[in-house]
């Protein structure tokens, strides 16, 4: 086998899922990952996720959540997002595989004759695919976590279970272990944890070959010792290789959690690698206690946009607010607005907040409610971050309410001709060295300006010194642009352009200019959230949570 980029000593740790999804096996990969990395391994966490789109890019978020943008411009699931902000280490685009990317790279092969007249089959081609992404892109890392998408006994993930059996049988216990987070229901009328089910799911596992080595229990009360040891006795794993998983106030607190049961040494035990004495979990400790101090100040959120009914599809905006809270030593209540629902009334929402966000989204469906939203924020001096949609709805308001031209628009969200395009899909753009077109009718999944691009910024602008510099760098996933050809127009409305691409120059900053009295007005082309971290707040996050705890307001 010729695999890419690959090392020959790198361990793999296999989470799998069984019982019910949603158990938190992504976080327990996250926070392991964390853990292995304060004793100074070198992790890479990746998911493999058995469904056949290619990748999350064209997903609808109200049925998987957010999707979350790597460096290197792979659309993926949102749980690298939980990677990198536990890990601190950027996800890359082999950290996220799927089964369509696996069965496409497949079929293109056999089309190409690659194959050399073989029957193309689940087993040995799938499965040898999913070994190769497994091991591929390894050369600086030591430990691959890798998460298996779903629960076991989906028909769908049976090819990642078959792949992961082999890679045990190829490379050895000394270089796999299977870990496998289950759910331990109480039943309140018995007044008992039940484990058959967590039996159950670990007789599934057993049935296609993989006897886990630990276990994660997802429990709401503390496992007692004598059901411990039956649940250990009956899963075939030793009592000291049973974790619990306690519901926790924060995601934040689960490395701690793991920590203090011995789940890192343990693991490192297992693989016979060193293992420091301690390591200093201080810094997750502050961030635990400074998320669940009572009596915090409370900010007041509102967050305008048309996924607001399932939370996930903004998770990395949620957890980077958060990341400013703890700065700033206050609580973030985010109040989700719906900008689609018209009985509701938007302003009397508004009234309660404290800062207006509008976040990213795609389509003209529920635009009228954020540019409603922008003009309240504006109009009353709330501080207002948007976010790439939400950037160019408030660049369409000022050309709108500011300007006065009603005829302003997004060619998004209008194609007739009447419409002034001020936001526009400009047809070439540069990706490094590479110039990329795109079109009306291109292929969704790939024509989006995605992943890290560089940005100048203007001297002396707000933006510049919140970041402190003049060239920052940021991940993009949108198709469309403000047009250039209106900057002076803008600059006259007093909204200036204070960053720009690189390379082709297109405004991506638009600022209103503090001498116009608002606080704070500030809208970007691209995802700041996703680059915030715990212990690292992105800084317009935290500029923009400083001006909302000054705003008071009837609450
Ligand atoms: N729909 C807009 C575009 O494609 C904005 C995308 C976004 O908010 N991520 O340009």
């Amino acid at each position: 086998m010729d695999i890419m980029n690959h090392n020959p000593e790198t361990k793999y740790v296999f989470v799998t899922g069984g019982v019910v999804s949603s158990l938190g096996k992504g976080i327990c990969s996250a926070a392991l990952g964390a853990l292995l990395k304060l004793h100074g391994y070198r992790v890479r966490i990746r998911k493999f996720d058995p469904y056949l789109n290619v990748d999350a890019g064209t997903m609808n978020p109200y049925q998987h959540g957010e999707c979350f943008v790597t460096d290197d411009c792979a659309e993926t699931d949102l749980d690298l997002g939980h990677y990198e902000r536990f890990t601190g280490v950027n996800a890359r685009k082999s950290d996220c595989v799927t089964a369509g990317q696996i069965y496409q790279e497949v079929i293109t092969r056999e089309r190409e004759k690659g194959f050399k007249g073989a029957t193309v089959q689940v087993v040995p081609h799938i499965t040898g695919a999913i070994k190769e992404k497994l091991q591929e892109d390894t050369a600086d890392t030591d430990f691959v976590i890798c998460e298996i998408g779903g629960t076991v006994g989906d028909i769908e993930g049976l090819p990642f279970l078959e792949g992961i059996r082999q890679m045990r049988n190829d490379t050895g216990s000394e270089r796999t272990l299977f870990i496998h987070c289950t759910l331990l229901p109480y039943l309140e009328t018995a007044g008992e944890l039940k484990t058959k089910p967590a039996q159950h799911s670990v007789k599934e596992l057993l049935s296609v070959g993989i006897q886990p080595d630990f276990m994660i229990c997802r429990t709401n009360v503390a496992l007692a010792q004598p059901e411990r040891h039956k649940l250990a006795q009956f899963c075939n794993i030793r009592d000291n290789r049973l974790f619990e998983s306690q519901d926790v106030a924060t995601i934040y607190a689960v490395p701690e959690m793991l920590h203090e049961q011995g789940l890192d040494t343990r693991v490192l035990e297992y693989f016979d690698m060193y293992a420091q004495d301690s390591i200093n979990l201080s810094a997750w400790s502050a961030i635990v206690s400074s998320l669940t101090m009572p009596n915090r100040q409370i900010v007041t959120i509102g967050i305008v946009g048309k996924y607001v009914k399932l939370p996930d599809a903004y998770k990395s905006l949620t957890e980077a607010l958060v990341h400013a809270g703890i700065h700033h030593d206050v609580e973030i209540n985010m109040l989700w607005i719906d900008s689609e629902d018209e009985t509701a009334d938007l302003h009397q929402q508004m009234d309660q907040c404290q800062g207006i966000l509008v976040p990213g989204g795609f389509g003209v469906r529920g635009t009228d409610g954020m540019i409603d939203a922008v003009r309240y924020a504006r109009e009353k001096n709330v501080p207002y971050l948007g976010i790439c949609l939400g950037m160019q709805v408030a660049v369409i308001e000022a050309m709108r309410n500011i300007g006065e031209v009603n005829s302003a628009g997004s060619a998004e969200f209008h194609t007739d001709s009447d419409v002034l395009p001020i936001i526009a899909l400009l047809s070439e753009w540069a990706q490094g060295e590479n110039i990329e077109t795109r079109g009306l009718n291109s292929d969704f999944g790939g024509t989006m300006r995605l992943g890290a691009a560089d940005c100048a910024l203007k001297p002396g602008s707000k933006v510049a010194g919140i970041y402190g510099s003049l060239l920052i760098t940021e991940r993009h996933r949108h198709r469309y642009e403000v047009n250039p050809k209106y900057c002076a127009q803008f600059a006259e409305l007093g909204v200036i352009f204070s960053g720009h691409t690189q390379h082709e120059t297109l405004p991506e900053i638009p600022e209103i200019l503090e001498r116009n009295d608002h606080p704070w007005f500030v809208g970007v082309q691209f995802h700041p959230e996703l680059k915030s971290r715990p212990f690292a707040p992105h800084p317009l996050f935290v500029s923009y949570i400083g001006a909302c705890v000054q705003i008071e307001r009837l609450l």
